[in-house]
């Protein structure tokens, strides 16, 4: 009985060293679908309040267009 706890634990432990090795494998950076859209300029806007430059699409649009680098500067309006 003994034995086969230790055979029990020694296969998980194995099957946990299989599996973290398998874990984090990242896709090939050949890989058609992703290689465009980490390559494309992304359009550059300024914050309306600070004036930081960041990407459009992590910008956040305010009701009356303005564009702002977080949701404080949002709030906090056009300097
Ligand atoms: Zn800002």
């Amino acid at each position: 009985m003994k034995l086969l706890l230790l055979l029990l634990v020694v296969g998980i432990a194995f099957w946990m060293i299989g599996a973290r090795r398998r874990g984090p494998r990242v896709p090939p950076p050949s890989s058609p679908s992703q290689a465009p859209a980490a390559t494309a300029p992304a359009t550059m806007v300024a914050c309306a309040h600070c004036g930081v430059h960041l990407p459009q699409p992590d910008a956040l649009v305010d009701g009356d267009g303005g564009l702002y680098c977080s949701e404080a500067h949002r709030r906090a309006g056009p300097r």
